[in-house]
């Protein structure tokens, strides 16, 4: 994904939350001066240096790789090039004697897709312009006749806080109708849900999932762009052409027969039929006691799909620990990019050189760095380059529901998706500020390189819900996403915002997304450093960092671990 780091909005949000100065920790020589790390091969922290891991990134990142897409040769080179890295530096296969993990991918196209809501009137949905639908369900084809229509409000069912937009309701071969983000966004009231910042409750996937759970036949979000994010081309341009995702024994059968997107106009006119506005139907959504409304129409729908299916692979490797080997610290990062674009003029590769051969790359750095220090980690160090986050998290979202290692023995896990190669920083930024215990070692090493961490800018727009760690948050595992900050050694924030700017005019998803000789990587060493730093400190332990108490992933942890100990 790799998209928050550079917003110049940033800037305006910067904290300190580091209690500065209260306890002056050793410094760290290698972290001090990453630059001047040489390339004679260091051990522990030492080993990872900008002279083994430049390379890297570019070999990761270079045309031969062909931008690095799920099922090309660009896979096969990418996957064997990590499975000669992973194994150089002293790990053992993930995966038994294997050092792959398939991952069974579905990808389908619809041919032919209609939809209609009628009431007195017929009004044909305008696919594409006010509307998009699709089908998961893994088959031919998919119809809707005559379903029912109620607005559920947000859609959310949330034991935690006391909420539940389902109550009393049976949906059973009905369509939902629900608001995107959550009812903390909407108020900014800290005191609901998160406040501004997104729950998981606030994203749509987690909508679609609810709604299936509930037994809906059709599941439909209103698009509107303050609480989603991004404007409505984004949703229509996701949803065009082929989709991918992962193949459930169940071909998705347990999904709703359609879901979909309608814009905010749309909204107006279907709840007109029941004589209330959007703005009131989003009001009386606010409240806990909120009751699902019936609207006086039905939408019927039918869609023609094709579909094949292929297989990709997460590549998995080991490093046993000692006396708590069967304990473990996951570090995960996406191999995959976007392949290439044979329609376009001049370049057609989607290097995906920051996005996310940066991340790759470092996983191996790291790696080196456990298999090198003394004395070894006491706990295993799991290192999972996953494919296909660009089509949506599917290669970690298969580690997540098929996980090689226990994942209630899993300890906690740390994702690196997009390292920053404009050098170092005096801060580190939090995707997902206020979640677990994770913050709190990761303040205490970067303070060993004196920095500071902040929030990230943009919390309403859920991108602690948008990379690979949140299939691991999901299933109950504390996970850490941080950033490169935004206040720059040399050229202060005023460069991270020029930066910012670049990035998301000329690379950000784009062919320019090119590996560069002048690149400095003294911040991505920096910050490698930090996430080793984290591991090892849960490597040398015993702890078990939690969940904070305000997180909505705390209960599922404490589910996960009550059933085992
Ligand atoms: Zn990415």
């Amino acid at each position: 994904m790799r998209f928050a780091r550079y917003l110049p909005l940033a800037l305006a949000f910067l904290i300190t939350g580091c209690e500065q100065g209260s306890d002056p920790a050793e410094p760290v020589k290698s972290a001090e001066s990453p630059a001047s790390a040489t390339a004679t091969a260091g051990t522990g922290m030492d080993a990872i240096d900008a002279e083994s891991y430049r390379p890297r990134v570019k070999t990761l990142a270079s045309d031969e790789f062909e931008g690095r897409a799920p099922f090309t040769e660009g896979e096969k080179k990418t996957i064997e090039f990590l499975r000669e890295e992973f194994a150089g530096a002293g790990l053992q296969p993930g995966n038994g004697d294997s050092w792959y993990q398939e991952v069974p991918l579905v990808e389908i196209t619809a041919t032919e897709t209609s939809a209609v809501f009628e009431s007195d009137v017929e009004r044909p949905l305008e696919l594409g312009e006010d509307s998009v639908i699709w089908t998961k369900r893994v088959t031919d084809e998919v119809e809707l006749s005559d379903s029912e229509v109620v607005f559920v409000g947000y859609g959310i069912v949330a034991p935690e806080y006391d909420w539940n937009d389902y109550e009393g309701l049976d949906v059973a071969g009905k369509t939902v109708v629900m608001l995107v983000n959550d009812p903390g966004y909407a108020t900014q009231d800290a005191k609901l849900f998160n406040g501004n910042a997104m729950t998981y409750y606030g994203r749509w996937t987690y909508k679609y999932e609810e709604a299936a759970r509930q037994g809906a036949a059709g599941a439909i979000v209103i698009h509107e762009t303050g609480p989603a994010g991004y404007p409505f081309e984004v949703v229509t341009g996701g949803w065009t052409g082929p989709q991918f995702d992962l193949v459930a024994p169940d071909k998705n059968f347990s999904r709703p027969v359609i879901e979909g997107w309608i814009n905010s106009k749309l909204a107006e006119e279907i709840f007109a039929s029941a004589a209330i506005t959007l703005n009131d139907a989003r009001r009386e959504a606010l409240h806990a006691d909120f009751q699902p409304r019936a609207l006086p129409l039905t939408l019927s729908a039918r869609i023609t799909n094709t579909y094949r299916t292929s297989t990709s692979n997460n590549v998995v490797g080991l490093l046993p620990g000692t006396d708590a080997a069967d304990e473990y610290v996951i570090y995960m990062a996406h191999w995959d990019h976007m392949g290439r674009d044979p329609s376009l003029e001049g370049d057609q590769i989607f290097n995906g050189a920051v996005d996310n051969a940066t991340g790759t790359a470092a996983l191996i750095e790291i790696a080196e760095a456990f298999a090198t220090m003394d004395p070894p980690p006491r706990r295993s160090i799991v290192f999972a380059a996953v494919t296909a986050e660009e089509s949506g998290l599917l290669g970690s979202r298969h580690y997540g529901t098929n996980p090689i290692y226990p994942l209630q023995q899993t300890v906690a896990g740390i994702n690196m998706d997009g390292l920053n190669v404009h050098g170092r920083t005096r801060d580190v930024a939090v995707v997902g500020m206020g979640h677990s215990e994770l913050e709190h070692y990761l303040e205490r090493a970067a303070r060993r390189q004196d920095r500071t961490i902040v929030a990230e800018p943009t919390p309403e727009k859920g991108f602690f819900y948008r990379s690979d760690h949140f299939n691991l948050a999901k299933q109950g595992v504390p996970v850490l996403y941080a950033e490169s900050g935004f206040d720059y050694r040399d050229g202060g924030a005023a460069r991270g915002a020029e930066l910012a700017k670049d990035w998301i005019a000329n690379r950000y998803h784009k062919v320019g997304d090119e590996y560069r000789e002048d690149w400095d990587f003294s911040g991505a060493i920096e910050d490698i450093q930090l996430y080793y730093m984290i591991g090892r400190e849960l490597a040398a332990g015993d702890d078990w960092p939690e969940w904070f108490a305000s997180s909505e992933f705390r209960a599922i942890r404490e589910a996960s671990l009550g059933a085992t100990r």
